[in-house]
């Protein structure tokens, strides 16, 4: 086989999948980490990145998308190859090597498979505004990669929540103009990111919605928004339209692989195994067969640790479970 083999790939860069992929750095396994989102963090970053957490070891509180950071920092430290934007849909085993395969049309290959896939793979919530698909990545937009293509522009951004109101506060310098059109009148961001967004100089629209995006064929040029209690229209001139509107998480194909499932759980034993030899479990999918099941991260740090040791003895006979301690061990 001329593909790239990993020891170790890594369905899912959660806060599991982080950890298990700093783990298996740690335990010296070519590691590879697939996400179907745009950024890693999983729940953690697209759920609640404002949000406190207190039960995280070692911190009294932590905000949580400052815990992504410390746990990318973490995990990428051994040179992980990392893959984003791509949604796992196969796996198959043909002659002691793993193929997954994702609805990018790429093809992944490794001899042991950790699935800590969450509650599934995330993916936005689509604007249905006539037009919006026409334009997807021609003016509209779902994540921002870089910021600096708003520059000098007039952009509609859409929604309440945290990632439209930290958007419309961090592009607001540097583009035109910003209108945000929000369904309601409540947001469900930070009250203090709510506060500076209702100081600044944001054209905030409250019970707005879109209705329909145009463009000349090649980019966006206007927007329909509606009021939607008085149904009247109003048409803006805009570049490019950023919809952060949430996302939906969805197990979809896993349920295809072959694994013994229950629920939006995959069967394992204490060893993190699943019934297909070399495919491990971690994380909020993991069901232990004779345990108690509690979805947190700490959980899935323990679980992660577990699963990676286990599959490097299985990539490596020769490797003890026990990776010894990392303060003993040489970087
Ligand atoms: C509002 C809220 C508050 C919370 N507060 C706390 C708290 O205070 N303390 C605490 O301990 N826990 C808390 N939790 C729970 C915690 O966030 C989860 O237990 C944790 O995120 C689970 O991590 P994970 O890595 O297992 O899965 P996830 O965080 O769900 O990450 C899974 C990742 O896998 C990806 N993925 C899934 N399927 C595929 C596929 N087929 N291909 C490619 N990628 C895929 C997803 O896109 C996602 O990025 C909270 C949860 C919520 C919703």
């Amino acid at each position: 086989m001329s593909a790239d083999v990993f020891d170790l790939t890594i369905i899912g860069a959660g806060p599991s999948g982080l950890f298990a992929t700093f783990y298996a750095g740690l335990r010296q396994m070519k590691t590879k980490v697939i996400d179907a989102l745009e950024e890693p963090g999983g729940q953690v970053a697209v759920l609640y990145p404002e949000k406190y957490i207190f039960d995280v070891p070692g911190y009294s509180k932590i905000l949580a998308k400052d815990l992504v950071k410390c746990l990318i920092d973490q995990a990428f430290q051994y040179h992980a190859v990392v893959v984003l934007g791509e949604r796992v849909t196969t796996l198959h085993k043909a002659d002691g090597v793993f193929e997954l395969g994702t609805d990018k049309g790429t093809k992944h290959y490794s001899k042991a498979i950790l699935i800590a896939a969450g509650v599934g793979a995330f993916s936005p919530n689509r604007l249905e505004a006539k037009g919006a698909v026409d334009y997807e990545g021609r003016g509209v937009y779902y994540f921002v990669k870089d910021k600096s293509i708003f520059r000098d522009k007039n952009l509609l951004i859409v929604g309440g929540g945290d990632s439209a109101v930290d958007w419309a506060l961090n592009i607001k310098d540097i583009a035109k103009k910003i209108t945000l059109v929000h369904r309601r009148d409540v947001f469900r961001a930070h009250e203090g990111s709510v506060d500076e967004l209702m100081k600044s100089n944001v054209d905030i629209r409250l019970f707005y919605e879109v209705k329909s995006v145009t463009g000349d064929g090649n980019k966006v040029t206007q927007a329909v928004v509606f009021d939607n209690r008085t149904k009247v229209e109003t048409a803006l001139d805009v570049d490019a339209v950023l919809v952060n509107i949430g996302f939906r998480a969805d197990l979809g194909p896993i349920k295809d692989w072959g694994l013994q499932i229950d629920g939006r759980e995959i069967r394992v034993n204490g060893k993190m195994e699943t019934n297909i030899p070399g495919v491990y479990v971690a994380g909020d999918i993991a069901g232990p067969l004779d345990g108690v099941k509690l979805n947190l991260i700490a959980t899935g740090y323990a679980q992660a640790a577990l699963a990676v040791n286990v599959a490097k003895a299985y990539v490596d006979p020769n490797s003890k479970i026990f990776p010894g301690h990392s303060s003993e061990m040489k970087k």
